[in-house]
This record gives structure tokens, C-alpha cells and sequence, in this order.
């Protein structure tokens, strides 16, 4: 089980890895990753507003961790049932069991079943997990008390376990009821020579809460987090989170019915079409999408002229992927050399990656700290192959290499910090993870935990970044027309949808030899 996990998060880090939507050219040396996933995890924390205004019948307001007013039930908000959820099928139906079995426990009694101490909800953040837990407290009617595991991280030795304790203890008391710990990573952390007195005490009063369950008094915890492989093993343990559910990204189909979901009460115009946007969002999560409504219905009740049109939809999906557009402030030789770092994206992924549809090319200044930026809907495809990964490095890479072919090396700017970054990262997860550098059937990583030394990961990493470098150099120059022509135009005109950007480029590549792929 563990070792599958494993498998599936490398996997999923290389999907991850080559699927990547944005390239975003930073002005500053900012890291991109942490922008990107800011930028989601941010949408998904807007999503998780806990509202005000009393319910009365069973839903009660509690507070547990008093200092803090940590916890807070299902009365503080609207009550929610699985109407609220749109796709993740499989952590539903088990939600749908767990409503049943608090409901009618002595129907699970005369079966001699016991149902699981502890739902495990891991996945990337955004996709529905607080929103399930809280769902199923709805559907059952009975209380929800919502904490974060980072609620009972303390400095102080016994404070968190108190908490626990605490916690647990107001839970019995409520009778049937739904905890839920949201980043239950912060506080069930695998136990290392690095972990803290205090961390284990919390998490041991964690297990020795859950393990008293076993008579089924109705309690039933739901935890979520977006590393399942940090977490204790213990944690993991029968009696304790003993189901575990994958909630993923949503697919395209999910994706639609999450959109027609949460524009139920949109008035969307003829025009705009939800299968569309349903088809760009690749990579999207639930939150990041019902944000994208909300920023088209803002817009549209701005100009308040009756509906929701395609264009403030496909302005909230810029929006949303990228920041919002701000005025050009940088001088014409700025402009200059990020329309020609923009520019290489877009003929190297043009060029080497078709499959990856370009949707914008843009050299405004955007949200993160972004210069300019490629914005690509990836093809969504399970498994993603070397060559492929080797042409992501190419696309990362082809805006330095822009720099260098049109503006030489001494014209280099600092905007490539996080292509390079990223760049890097890809070839490591392939160098290190994945056997694609000369030997196919080792995984450094593995070797150097199971017997040490020397991997020499490094520098296969360089040799291997060096070699697509020169590929994609090689690919430019050889349509320096085109780059350009591109580059020309993106001056002209700050952004280009993605249809004009490859109609320029097509027009202006090179025949005079075969392409070198
Ligand atoms: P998580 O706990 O996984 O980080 P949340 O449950 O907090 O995600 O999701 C935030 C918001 O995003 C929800 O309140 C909901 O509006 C929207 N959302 C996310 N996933 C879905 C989904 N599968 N169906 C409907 N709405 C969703
Ligand atoms: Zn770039």
C-alpha cells in the first residue's frame, strides 16, 4: 500500500511536473513554484468561508480550544448536503455509507460491522475535502467540529495533546458528531530524530483518542491532507484513519458538473459555453473553478447588462490562472526582451509540444510578480513518457534561449529564474525518480537510500539540462524569423489569444531544412 502511494505521488510529481499550465516570466527572482501553488492555495482558502448566522434544531455552535475558538460546527454556516458536491464519486458514495451508518448504527450492529474510526480525504487542496466532511454532518444532522491540524501545534509541551484531549471530550459529549481535522499533516508528521516532544504527545493523544472508538459511539473523524506519504504510519494503522480516499483533481466530464454545480444560480448567457471552459480548465480544482464564476458573475455585475457572457468567462480564466492584467510600466527595452523570452515559449511549445494548446501569450504585467507569461491547457493524459518531458525542459528553457539567440548572452535577464527552476526540478524527478538518464532501470533515489553514496545525480541533471538547452537553442535559430515576427507582434499588441499567436508563427517558419526534433 505504502509503495504504491509512492509510486502514484512520483507519478503524480511527473504529471504534475509536465502538465504545468503557466509560464510565467517573473520580474523579480520570486520562485514560481511557490507563486503558482500560492495562487491555488489561495483560491482554495477564499472558498472556505465560515459564515455567521445561527441555525436552531440539532445544529449547535461550539468552540473547542478555547483560547483560540478553534473549532467551529456546522451551526456557524448554512447547512450543506451532497447536493453541494459535484463530482468525486468514490469519496462520496463513502460519505453516503457513513450518513447510513449514523443514522442506523444497530443495522450495522446486527451485521457485526464496524465502520471505520477515521476517513482519510488526501488530495490536492481546493478539491472538495472540508466541503464532504461538511456534508456529511449535514446529511446526518448531526454536528461538525472543524479544526486545523495547525491549530494544535503549540511550543509548549502538552498544549496540543490537551487540545486533543479537549477536543475529543466536547465530541462524546455532542453524541453522534463529524470531526473534522483539516492538514492533519501538521500534527501527524512521520516521527523522525527531527520531530519534537511536542508533536509526538499531540499525535499520541491523537491515536489513543481514535483507538477508543472501537465501541462505535458515532464519533467519526475526517481527516484531509495533501501528503498522505508525510504522515506517521500510525496514523494509518486499523482503527484509526483505516479508509483512505483519493480526492483528485477533477477530469474534464467533473469538471463540468462541478461548473454547472456552482452556476446554478448564474444567469450565464446563450453564448457562453460551460463545455468550453470545462475543456480549458485542465488541472482546475473545485475551488479554483467556483472562484472563476464568481470572478465572471463580478464582472458581469459590473456591467450589469443581464448575463454572464463568454468573454468574462475566459477573462476570469486568465484571471484566475495568472493575476489579473496591470499596465505596462517597463521601458521599451524591457518590453523588448520579455516579448522575446515570451516568444520562445510560444514557438518552442508550438513547435515541440502542438498537443499543449497555447491560450494566451501575454507580456503585461501580471498577478505574482509576472512579467509576462505563456499560458498553455495541457492534454490531459495519464501518464506522461520521456520524450515528452524532455520537450517540457525544451518550452521551460526556450525563453533563455530567446534571450541568448535574438539578444545575445550578455542581454540575459533575471526573468528566467523560474524556468530554470522548474526546469531543473523536471530533470532531477527524471534523473533521480524516473530512469531517464541512461539508465533505465535504476532509481537513483532508491539506491541512495538503500545503500548511500555517491549518485551523481548532479551532474547527469546538468547533462541532461545542457543537452535539451542546446536542442531548443538549435530550434530557434533555426526560425529566428518567426521568433521574431512573434515578438514584434506581442510589442504591438501587449497580449495575443493563442489561435493568433500560432497563426503568426505558422506563417513565419523556416522550410529551408527539416525541423530538428
Ligand atoms: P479542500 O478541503 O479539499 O481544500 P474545500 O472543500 O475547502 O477544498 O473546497 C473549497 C470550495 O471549492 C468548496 O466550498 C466548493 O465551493 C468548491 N468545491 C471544491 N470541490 C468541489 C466539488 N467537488 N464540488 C463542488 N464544489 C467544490
Ligand atoms: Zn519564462
Amino acid at each position: 500500500m505504502k509503495r504504491l502511494t509512492q509510486y502514484i505521488a512520483a507519478l503524480t510529481l511527473a504529471c504534475a511536473l509536465a502538465g504545468m499550465l503557466l509560464s510565467l516570466t517573473l520580474a523579480s527572482g520570486a520562485q514560481l513554484r511557490g507563486a503558482l501553488s500560492q495562487a491555488l492555495v489561495f483560491t482554495a482558502l477564499a472558498g472556505f468561508v465560515v459564515g455567521v448566522g445561527l441555525r436552531g434544531g440539532r445544529e449547535r455552535a461550539e468552540a473547542v480550544g478555547a483560547a483560540r475558538g478553534a473549532a467551529v460546527s456546522q451551526g456557524a454556516r448554512k447547512s450543506c448536503g451532497f447536493g453541494d458536491v459535484a463530482a468525486n464519486d468514490e469519496a462520496l458514495q463513502s460519505m453516503r455509507e457513513l450518513t447510513d451508518y449514523l443514522k442506523r448504527p444497530e443495522k450495522y450492529r446486527r451485521y457485526g460491522a464496524r465502520m471505520p474510526a477515521g476517513v482519510l480525504l488526501y488530495g490536492p487542496p481546493g478539491t472538495g475535502k472540508t466541503l464532504m466532511a461538511r456534508a456529511l454532518a449535514g446529511e446526518a444532522g448531526v454536528p461538525f467540529f472543524a479544526l486545523s491540524g495547525s491549530d494544535f501545534v503549540e511550543k509548549y509541551v502538552g498544549v496540543g495533546a490537551s487540545r486533543v484531549r479537549e477536543l475529543f471530550k466536547k465530541a462524546r459529549k455532542a453524541g453522534k458528531c463529524v470531526i473534522f481535522i483539516d492538514e492533519i499533516d501538521a500534527l501527524g508528521k512521520r516521527r523522525d530524530e527531527n520531530s519534537s516532544d511536542e508533536r509526538d504527545q499531540t499525535l499520541n493523544a491523537l491515536l489513543s483518542e481514535m483507538s477508543g472508538f472501537y465501541t462505535g459511539d458515532g464519533v467519526i473523524v475526517v481527516a484531509a491532507t495533501n501528503r498522505i506519504d508525510a504522515l506517521d504510519p500510525a496514523l494509518l494503522r486499523p482503527g484509526r484513519f483505516d479508509r483512505q480516499i483519493e480526492v483528485g483533481l477533477p477530469g474534464r466530464a467533473q469538471r463540468l458538473s462541478i461548473l454547472k454545480l456552482h452556476s446554478r444560480n448564474k444567469p450565464l448567457a446563450d453564448e457562453a459555453c460551460l463545455e468550453e471552459l470545462a475543456a480549458q480548465t485542465v488541472s482546475l480544482s473545485g475551488a479554483s473553478l467556483e472562484n472563476l464564476l464568481n470572478e465572471a458573475a463580478l464582472a458581469a455585475a459590473i456591467r450589469d447588462d443581464g448575463g454572464i457572457r463568454r468573454r468574462d468567462l475566459q477573462a476570469a480564466f486568465y484571471k484566475t490562472l495568472a493575476g489579473a492584467d496591470r499596465p505596462m510600466t517597463a521601458t521599451a527595452e524591457e518590453r523588448r526582451s520579455i516579448a522575446i523570452h515570451e516568444a520562445g515559449h510560444a514557438l518552442a511549445g508550438r513547435l515541440l509540444s502542438p498537443e499543449n494548446r497555447l491560450a494566451r501569450v501575454s507580456i503585461l504585467p501580471a498577478g505574482h510578480g509576472a512579467a509576462g507569461y505563456n499560458l498553455c491547457i495541457p492534454a490531459e493524459r495519464v501518464m506522461v513518457g520521456k520524450g515528452q518531458m524532455e520537450n517540457q525542459i525544451c518550452v521551460l528553457l526556450a525563453g533563455r534561449a530567446a534571450e541568448q539567440v535574438a539578444l545575445g548572452e550578455d542581454a540575459l535577464t533575471a526573468g528566467a529564474s523560474s524556468d530554470l527552476a522548474r526546469a531543473t526540478e523536471l530533470a532531477a524527478a527524471m534523473v533521480n525518480e524516473l530512469g531517464m538518464a541512461g539508465e533505465p532501470a535504476v532509481s537513483l533515489k532508491a539506491l541512495q537510500r538503500s545503500c548511500g553514496g555517491a549518485s551523481g545525480a548532479a551532474e547527469a541533471c546538468r547533462k541532461l539540462l545542457s543537452a535539451q538547452y542546446a536542442r531548443v537553442t538549435r530550434l530557434l535559430s533555426e526560425h529566428a524569423a518567426a521568433l521574431k515576427a512573434l515578438a514584434e507582434a506581442l510589442m504591438a499588441a501587449e497580449s495575443l489569444e493563442g489561435d493568433e499567436a500560432a497563426r503568426i508563427i505558422d506563417a513565419n517558419l523556416s522550410h529551408e531544412r527539416p525541423e530538428s526534433a
